[in-house]
Parts: C-alpha cells; sequence; structure tokens
C-alpha cells in the first residue's frame, strides 16, 4: 500500500512503453557491450558558439534577474514576429499573437487547460509525441485518436472523423514535419484542416518543432501560411532542434491572439516566463547569423543519406525523409516493432524506438534518430548487416 495514493491523472498515465527497452539497455550495457544509441530525438552537437555567447553577457546582467514578463520579453516576440514574415511571409503583431514558452513542450502541455473541459475531445493523432493526448488527459479531456497510415502518406484522414466526434472536439494536433514517421504535409493538407476547423469550430494546434530540418532545398511550410489559419488555429515552435538548444528550454507559440491569449493566462498561474538571459541568447539565435543552420541541415542530410544507404542495402524498407532527424523504418515480415527492437539491442548493441511505443498504428516500424556521428552510424550499418534480420 502507498502511503500517498496518487491522483487520477496520474493512475491513467498509459503504461510507459519504452520501459522494457530501457531495462534492457540496462543489461546491455552491464555486460560491457559497446551501445550504439539511435532512441532519443536530442541533437548530438553543440549550441552554436555566437549564442552561448550572448547568454554569457545577459547573465552577468543583474537587469536580467528578476522575474520576467510572463508573455514574453518585447524584444524575443518581435524577433519571433520578424522571423515569421522573413521565414514563412507570415504577419504576427508581436504583443497579441506571440507567447513565449520554456520549450514547446510545455506549451503543448498546458494549452488543453485553457480550452478544454471535462468530456470535451481533442483529435489527436497516433502514432505521436505523447503530450497531445496526456495534456488533453490532464486536463480532463478525452482522445480521440487519429490514424497516421503510410497509405495517406501519414496524414489524419479528416473524413474518417465521425460526425459526433468532431462535434464534440474544441481542438486538433498535428505535426509536421512529423515525429515519429518523418513524415511532411503540404500547404493543401493545411487548407483541409483549416476548412475542417471552421466547419466544426474548433482550435487546431500544430506542433511545428521540424520546419527548420528540411533536406535537398525543401523548406517545410508553416500552418499559419495557409489562408484563414490565423482564424482557427496556433503553432508551436521550438529553438530545441533548429539550434541544438534542446536543454536551454526556450520556445514559442504564435497564431489566433484569443488561443494565444488564453495559453498566457494559463501560464501567468503556474509559471513565471523564460529567463531573460535564455530569451536575449534566443532572440540572437532566430534573428542572428544563420549560417549555423544551413550547417545543421548538412550535417544531418550526409547522416541520412548514409544510413538509409546502409539500412536498404542490409534489407530493411524505408521512405527516405525530406525532413527530421528521424528515419521510420518497416520491420521485416514475421516480426513485431518489440521483437526487432529487442534484436538489435541484444545483439547488435544498437537502440532503436519501437513504433508502437507511439501509438499502436506505429506497430510493424522502428524509428531511428540520426543524433549520431558518422562515425558510429557507419559502425551501427555495419552491425546490422552482420545481424541479417
Ligand atoms: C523535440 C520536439 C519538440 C520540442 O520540444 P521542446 O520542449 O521545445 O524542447 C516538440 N514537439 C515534438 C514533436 C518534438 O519532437
Amino acid at each position: 500500500m502507498e502511503r500517498f495514493e496518487r491522483a487520477e491523472r496520474l493512475k491513467r498515465l498509459p503504461p510507459y512503453l519504452f520501459k522494457e527497452i530501457d531495462r534492457k539497455k540496462a543489461e546491455v550495457k552491464a555486460r560491457g557491450v559497446d551501445i550504439i544509441d539511435l532512441g532519443v530525438g536530442d541533437p548530438d552537437l553543440p549550441t552554436p558558439p555566437h549564442i552561448i555567447e550572448v547568454l554569457k553577457k545577459a547573465v552577468e546582467d543583474p537587469g536580467n534577474h528578476r522575474y520576467p514578463s510572463y508573455s514574453g520579453m518585447g524584444g524575443f516576440k518581435e524577433a519571433v514576429a520578424e522571423w515569421y514574415g522573413r521565414r514563412f511571409g507570415v504577419q504576427l503583431d508581436p504583443k497579441t499573437e506571440v507567447v513565449s514558452l520554456i520549450g514547446s513542450k510545455e506549451g503543448i502541455a498546458h494549452f488543453p487547460l485553457a480550452f478544454i473541459d471535462p468530456g470535451d475531445v481533442a483529435l489527436v493523432p497516433t502514432p505521436a509525441y505523447p503530450v497531445y493526448h496526456i495534456a488533453t488527459m490532464f486536463a480532463g479531456g478525452e482522445s480521440y485518436f487519429m490514424p497516421l497510415l503510410k497509405k495517406n502518406d501519414f496524414l489524419p484522414d479528416l473524413d474518417a472523423i465521425p460526425g459526433e466526434v468532431a462535434g464534440r472536439a474544441r481542438m486538433m494536433f498535428i505535426n509536421y514535419p512529423n515525429n515519429p514517421t518523418a513524415a511532411v504535409a503540404d500547404r493543401a493538407f493545411f487548407e483541409r484542416v483549416v476548412a475542417f476547423a471552421k466547419d466544426k469550430n474548433l482550435i487546431v494546434c500544430h506542433d511545428a518543432a521540424y520546419t527548420e530540418m528540411g533536406y535537398d532545398g525543401y523548406q517545410p511550410p508553416s500552418f499559419l501560411e495557409v489562408p484563414g489559419a490565423k482564424d482557427v488555429g496556433l503553432e508551436f515552435h521550438s529553438l530545441s532542434k533548429t539550434y541544438n538548444m534542446t536543454g536551454w528550454r526556450i520556445g514559442f507559440a504564435v497564431g489566433n491572439r484569443e488561443a494565444v491569449d488564453g495559453l498566457g493566462a494559463i501560464k501567468s498561474n503556474i509559471d513565471s516566463g523564460v529567463f531573460q538571459a535564455v530569451q536575449m541568447a534566443g532572440i540572437e539565435a532566430i534573428a542572428g547569423d544563420q549560417a549555423c543552420v544551413d550547417e545543421m541541415r548538412t550535417v544531418y542530410t550526409r547522416r541520412r543519406d548514409l544510413m538509409v544507404k546502409g539500412l536498404e542495402k542490409a534489407g530493411f524498407r524505408l521512405r527516405v525523409p525530406r525532413a527530421t532527424f528521424y528515419l521510420w523504418v518497416e520491420v521485416p515480415a514475421g516480426y513485431t516493432s518489440a521483437q526487432v527492437a529487442t534484436r538489435l539491442l541484444e545483439e547488435a548493441g544498437l537502440v532503436v524506438t519501437p513504433g508502437n511505443g507511439f501509438g499502436e498504428p506505429g506497430e510493424g516500424y522502428f524509428r531511428i534518430a540520426l543524433t549520431q556521428n558518422r562515425e558510429r552510424l557507419a559502425e551501427a550499418i555495419e552491425r546490422l548487416q552482420k545481424l541479417n534480420l
């Protein structure tokens, strides 16, 4: 018997599907095996030096030691609005259509508290980043899962959502370029989402963490580029992947002012904003020299090409991703995702993420994160080919 019984919202958390992999990983490591971890979506590269320099100076300024403004520094919100104009041709009012976040995960996790009441529905993709569903549940809402299937290019089939469900839905989560499937969405899809959201009167939450990780000249669009998008939605963005800043905890949400304002109202009662020195470094990241972003793309393009070629040679099937640093690989016939992940770990020392860990329709796939250098990836390929699955 536990002394402190946990609240329903924690008791209702879905089982942690990576628990088994984590346990096996520790076991294999204890045997002294050299493990190559392709599991976590956390860049191995350091934050570019010009961003670190700005933080160092800003830390020493006592003006930055006090509580920041809840919704974000004016300068940071202006830099975000300018970046949206430059990058996407989207005009934003920095005062009312931008809010800074302690990482985009924080904003996504808090957003349903602003617009979901008990019994309300959120339309949630699956397989997906787990936060959309869990945040909905924490707010007392119910998730209606939209499967992302290969036959639909890993886009949700809006026509398959029952009218009764759509009628009760307050919001829809989407995420392109997508984690974990590495799929991309074009403007035509976003146009269909805007029309659907207008018809059903729901808020679209687009998680845009990977828009800057496009390859071969492909520039993933913003949801807000589509006419009418700002009437129905907001977009969550992050500096984490673009500038190798996962540890810094800075992101932002932009778009519909009522949605941004609702999120700000929740946040002002929970946290007290982002450390100003970190926001100043964030300004340097998005308004400063963007050569580091080109370098990042070059690094991942080369890793992607190396790994795709190696996987294909070893007999695996996958689509060559145009964006994100993930590969969504089909498991060979006769295996489950978990069986492949287990064999790769136990017999080759390779950590990959079984697709069903992101939701049941992810069964039949495993995810590789390209967060190891080329030498390590080449070593991983060698082991894969020897394994002969
Ligand atoms: C990495 C990632 C984020 C970014 O999270 P931060 O809190 O900004 O670090 C958001 N969404 C998805 C799908 C991600 O993979």
